[in-house]
């Protein structure tokens, strides 16, 4: 292939790509406030970053195409800061259903949602099955913050050091786009609610909990962060993404193994 995105090809090229390739990625962001030292569009940003260094090294394995990224998700936990452009989840859920809709007519038969965002995940979860039962396309998607993909590499934070616009965040901007990081206004916030500190046991922020409940940014947060930036380093940006692409490209081994 002429090139890993999509987005460069022309429409004959695909009509031989959908038969070589093995499956297209689809890296999803966000467009929402990241405190004052981050952009409108870090998730954009680290998601479409992140899907082209997974494409680069397992494409030397077997080929794949990088779909073009969907700058918007699911933001309502953000949407009253400005600059916060979020879509509902109806018309998020027709966008994926309608990108994968086109995938598959050009004969594309598996499809992975690179998902940079933790608003979009119970969203993905449930249209990737629909999706399938549609299309026949066999769908996944990839939550880059999960906890079985980061694993030890971000155990040189505490938990409270990591949840939005955080240090891990702010460290792989740092790696992938300095030059929008402005670390002198970054500072700390560790929530005052929904914390075992807090004298909370079961509604608690936390990625791994059977118990959801709707929080807001308002109730975590002045300054839109949740967690310490002050903490990120380059260095740390670059060790947690090599073992993050590292586990996702096992992932995608075991997707075309399917
Ligand atoms: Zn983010």
């Amino acid at each position: 292939m002429r090139s890993l995105f999509l987005d460069e090809l022309t429409s004959e090229d695909v009509k031989d790509a959908s038969s070589q390739v093995e499956m297209v990625l689809v890296p999803i962001g966000s467009f929402e406030q990241h405190g004052r030292h981050l952009p409108l569009a870090t998730d954009s940003i680290i998601v479409h970053e992140v899907t082209r260094i997974v494409a680069e090294r397992i494409n030397l394995e077997f080929p794949v195409l990088i779909a073009p990224l969907i700058p918007l998700g699911k933001s309502t936990e953000h949407a009253s800061r400005a600059g916060t452009i979020s879509l509902e989840g109806d018309v998020l859920g027709e966008v994926l259903r309608s990108v994968c809709r086109s995938l598959v007519r050009d004969g594309f038969k598996k499809i992975v949602f690179m998902n940079g965002h933790g608003g979009n995940v119970s969203l993905l979860t449930s249209m990737l099955r629909e999706i399938r039962e549609e299309t026949g396309a066999f769908t996944a998607s990839i939550y880059l913050y999960s906890e079985d993909l980061l694993g030890d590499s971000v155990s040189r934070f505490n938990e409270w050091d990591m949840f939005h616009a955080c240090a891990l965040e702010t460290s792989f901007m740092m790696v992938l786009r300095p030059e929008l990081v402005h670390l002198e206004k970054a500072s700390r916030n560790i929530p005052q609610k929904f914390t075992q500190q807090s004298g909370y046991k079961h509604l608690l922020l936390s990625r791994k909990r059977g118990v959801e409940f709707s929080w807001l940014i308002d109730d975590l947060s002045h300054s839109g962060v949740v967690g310490d930036p002050t903490k990120a380093t380059p260095e740390t940006g670059r060790a947690i993404l090599e073992s993050l692409v590292e586990r996702i490209c096992e992932v995608l081994r075991e997707v075309k193994r399917v």
